[in-house]
């Protein structure tokens, strides 16, 4: 039993097969999925799969690569934040390398989100892309230790892992980790503890091999796991566990169905 932690099934390529995502996903045994919000505009989307299907979850938050959208307040992410199937903020975070100008409005909004997660008590999903330091800081000076989370994705350093870890956040890997030139994302995934890991699609994108090149879904998030278990010299079903064990720890929120 395998649990997607971050995927946007609302994304047009994935919604209009709805029905057979859903059951590609009971096929390879991936009981849960985490749909992630990426801006309000979109948001009634990753709500509706949510209530669609017990076996959902989602996210509220606005993704820093979107510079021209509705920006939420604190108060405005709790109000969303309180629905019964929301279990995390995000995902949020700092990308300098769609914005490379690192402008403030990022590091602006990323705290607005760890300062409703602290309140609402509900985790963190971070996204970090060329600005680990600034993404750090921020953790800490926001104190989102408090509330925990994910760095999402993750491409960054054993170092940058480690201080995430020693903040009590997870780690979660992507296909990224089975591409044939992610040797030093292997290590890290190596390095992590077992009780701190988490698998994701983030589906559409970043399909795993062997499907690389191809659009994402979360039933693929089993290749993944695959990949980590490789990299780890554990067994699939021993990153399986561990895996669905850390994803319900984390999201307090999220009952299993
Ligand atoms: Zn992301
Ligand atoms: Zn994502």
């Amino acid at each position: 039993m395998l649990v997607d932690s971050h995927c946007h099934l609302d994304f047009p390529d994935l919604i209009a097969d709805e029905a057979g995502a859903l059951q590609r996903m009971a096929d390879n045994g991936v009981i849960h999925a985490l749909c992630v919000a990426v801006k309000l505009e979109t948001l009634p989307g990753v709500l509706g799969l949510a209530e669609r299907h017990a076996n959902l979850f989602a996210s509220v938050g606005v993704h820093p690569d979107n510079a021209d959208c509705d920006e939420p307040d604190e108060a405005r992410l709790l109000s969303l934040a309180a629905h019964p199937k929301v279990v995390a903020i995000g995902e949020t975070g700092l990308d300098y390398y769609w914005h490379k100008d690192a402008p403030e409005w990022q590091r602006a909004r990323f705290r607005t989100h760890i300062r409703a997660a602290r309140r609402c008590g509900k985790p963190l999903i971070i996204h970090t892309r060329d600005a680990a330091a600034d993404t750090l800081r921020l953790m800490r000076e926001e104190s989102a230790d408090e509330v925990g989370g994910v760095m999402h994705c993750f491409t960054e350093t054993r170092e940058v892992a480690a201080q995430a870890l020693e903040l009590g956040f997870y780690i979660s890997f992507s296909g990224i980790v089975s591409f044939k030139t992610a040797e030093s994302l292997r290590e890290v995934a190596r390095f992590v503890p077992s009780d701190r890991l988490l698998v994701e699609t983030d589906a559409p994108y970043l399909a795993p091999v062997p499907f690389r090149g191809k659009t994402n879904q979360p039933a693929y998030v089993r290749h993944v796991a695959e990949a980590v278990a490789t990299a780890r010299g554990e067994t699939l079903q021993a990153v399986a566990d561990a895996t669905t064990r850390n994803f319900f720890q984390l999201f307090k929120h999220a009952k299993p169905s």
